[in-house]
């Protein structure tokens, strides 16, 4: 299994000198299984570029899997510029839940209302699916995915991805319910994680910016690392970068991380997710 960050941005699309390093992209990661499955996490803005990709590297018709953490605007915004939707003959199929009164397909045809955007969902080219999760567990291709319902002011999923003797957990937009994990939620979702190779966990503010923005549903450092050590995981990635942190503050952030992972004395690997950068599972 193969990742590729294509956004790692929160909230708002942040290009500019000063985020070339870490990114200004909002969410978006590719997953590629040994045997050439696609699996997208999130439509944020980074998709439009992972399209691109997919049409310069695929000889003949495209087909993805599209797991949807919510539908936030950040998560979703980029589909409508994904231009292998508008290609006849592939094929999308989206995965997630429905966010309060919407329906996942709702949601995505809501931003691409005439009132905001020329082209509907229902006038893509391409076959589009849409899957609401109806059981723990499913399988695509080889992989085997499942979720954990994140605390978020949405209704939000985390997922993990097993496949090919690996796993990779992608949890964003998720604040804590009991910082010292010693509550269900953390127990949950610790015993979900449990295992994996990697752990992409939003960090989208420092401890004390938290503090000022508690119920915002965001994380900090400190936080995620402890969830990671405590579900054994081998690297974590954070991710889902505040617009207001360039790349210097982000960096920040990662040699703290470093830091407080040397203190407590765990071989876990810790970095700031970097939009192009590419991990081999
Ligand atoms: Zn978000
Ligand atoms: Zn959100």
């Amino acid at each position: 299994m193969r990742i590729k960050f294509w956004g790692t941005r929160g909230s708002i699309p942040t290009p500019g000198l000063s985020t070339l390093r870490y990114g200004g992209n909002t969410s978006c990661v590719e997953i590629r299984t040994s045997d050439n499955t696609l699996i997208i996490l999130d439509a944020g803005s980074g998709i439009r570029e992972l399209g691109r990709s997919l049409l310069s590297s695929s000889k003949g018709s495209i087909e993805g899997h599209i797991l949807i953490s919510h539908t936030h605007w950040d998560h979703i915004q980029g589909f409508p510029f994904f231009i292998p939707a508008f290609i006849p003959g592939n094929q999308f199929t989206f995965y997630g839940f429905r966010n309060f009164e919407k329906s996942l397909e709702g949601a995505l045809a809501g931003q691409m209302d005439h009132v905001y955007f020329p082209v509907r969902l229902d006038q893509l080219a391409a076959e589009i699916h849409f899957k609401e999760f109806d059981k723990d567990i499913l399988t695509i291709g080889s992989a085997r995915v499942s979720y954990y319902l994140m605390n978020h002011p949405a209704v939000c999923l985390a997922y993990r991805v097993d496949c090919d003797g690996t796993s990779v957990v992608y949890a964003t937009d998720s604040e804590p319910v009991a910082d010292d994990l010693d509550g269900e939620h953390e127990q949950g979702f610790i015993m979900f994680a449990k295992g994996a190779y990697l752990l992409i966990h939003d960090a989208m503010y420092s401890h004390d910016e938290y503090q000022k923005k508690r119920g915002w549903g965001h994380s900090y450092p400190e936080y995620a690392i402890r969830l990671a050590q405590a579900a054994g995981i081998n690297r974590l990635a954070l991710f889902h970068h505040d617009p207001e942190h360039d790349d210097n503050t982000i960096r920040s952030f990662e040699e703290f991380s470093r830091a407080y992972v040397r203190i407590s004395e765990s071989s876990l690997d810790v970095f700031c997710a970097e939009e192009g950068a590419e991990i081999a599972l």
